[in-house]
């Protein structure tokens, strides 16, 4: 039996939670620049078909964390403007038209060599330290800025930050506070660029929208904190049944029997376990959709398989399907309710699950033209 595990990515839904982060920006009319930001393989939606669709609606900017993912959008065709948050890389920007972050001084020499040996100029982005402590320029930051204007064949074209926790606005503040400081200091010297430090959390805070904002998150569907919001989440995942099986009350269930039937039991098996991204922590506490009801998990995840228990479902059959992320009917899981069973955030949950499943596109609007 091959594996069956189908990740459904609507892009129907990507389209509406782009236009609604566009409309909760513009409520304000300021215009300000999304960067769609697209790393890990969008989440484990797909980077290529997710730029795609982001390129047909006018996104200003896609954003990826490395050299390598940035290639791989321009070999399939993309043509947007590309940042590129990560990475080293100087030459394959030249090659594919890419704008890096550049995070300390050396990186700026060295793409401001590279531009000048070819004659040209690079645009680029700088980070800036204000509290996330990764990377970016962390001491005299608009003096370093400044001796990097001074380098041939760069321009500056944005300044950045990040936000390390969102959820407690006094935090929030100090960080923007220190990147307004910053950003008056770069203005004073006449510097006229893009401003941004605002991914998906960030923007609920007006004052942290600058000129353009980097979210993520909330592109596939998921608000930053566990609230109800018009975002629509653009992944399913789902299998089958491949057995289903009368058990007696008192039966062990799967590796290091932690769970024992306390009746008569139906229990079923899926194919798929750990390997699939399906956490062996969500052992004995996921919840799974067979025919429009939730169901638990029962006993240890296993590698490849996992077990549900479908006594409240006796009309189960082999080859139903079963929803391990998503809704059906008026049952719905969510990467929220995976990531608080497994201990984690729905990001780990989309990028590790989505990712390893078979992807189907939906793509209605597309279709209906056709
Ligand atoms: C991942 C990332 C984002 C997007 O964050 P979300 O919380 O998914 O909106 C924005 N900026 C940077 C630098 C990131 O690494």
């Amino acid at each position: 039996m091959s594996r069956f595990l189908q990740a459904e990515i609507n892009l129907n839904a990507l389209i509406h939670n782009f236009l609604t982060i566009k409309a909760l920006l513009n409520f304000n009319s300021l215009n300000h620049k999304i960067i769609a930001i697209i790393k890990a393989d969008a989440y484990g939606h797909g980077a290529v078909e997710v730029a795609r669709v982001l390129e047909i609606n006018n996104v200003e900017y896609l954003g990826v964390a490395f050299f390598e993912e940035a290639a791989i959008l321009r070999e399939a065709g993309v043509k947007s403007r590309i940042l590129v948050l990560f990475d080293r890389e100087v030459e394959g920007l030249f090659r594919y038209n890419l704008t890096p972050v550049v995070f300390d001084f050396k990186q700026a020499e060295a793409l401001s060599n590279e531009a000048s040996k070819r004659g040209k100029t690079l645009p680029v982005h700088i980070k800036v330290e204000t509290g996330m402590g990764r990377l970016g320029i962390y001491e005299n930051s608009c003096e370093t800025i400044k001796k990097i204007a001074g380098l041939p064949n760069l321009k500056i074209e944005g300044v950045m930050s990040h936000l390390s926790q969102a959820e407690d606005s006094e935090w929030t503040n100090e960080q923007i506070k220190r990147f307004i400081e910053i950003k008056n200091c770069l203005n004073k010297e006449g510097f006229n660029c893009v401003f941004h430090i605002a991914s998906s959390a960030g923007l609920f805070y007006p004052q942290a929208l600058f000129e353009a904002v980097r979210p993520g998150l909330m592109l596939y569907g998921y608000s930053c904190q566990e609230s109800e919001n018009h975002l629509k989440p653009c992944m399913t995942v789902k299998t089958k049944l491949i057995d289903i099986r009368k058990i007696q009350k008192g039966t062990p269930i799967s590796y290091g029997r932690t769970f024992i039937t306390k009746k008569d039991s139906l229990i079923g098996v899926i194919p798929v376990g750990y390997a699939d991204g399906y956490f062996r922590k969500l052992s004995n506490k996921a919840w799974i959709i067979v025919r429009g009801k939730k169901v638990p998990v029962v006993g240890t995840i296993c590698m490849d398989l996992t077990m549900l228990d479908l006594t409240d479902i006796p009309d189960a059959k082999i080859d139903d399907e079963v929803i391990l992320l998503g809704s059906s009917g008026k049952e719905k899981i969510t990467a929220w309710d995976i990531a608080t069973w497994a201990e984690t955030i729905p990001y780990e949950i989309l990028t590790s699950f989505g990712s390893r499943a078979r992807r189907k596109y939906i793509n209605d609007i597309k279709e209906n033209k056709q």
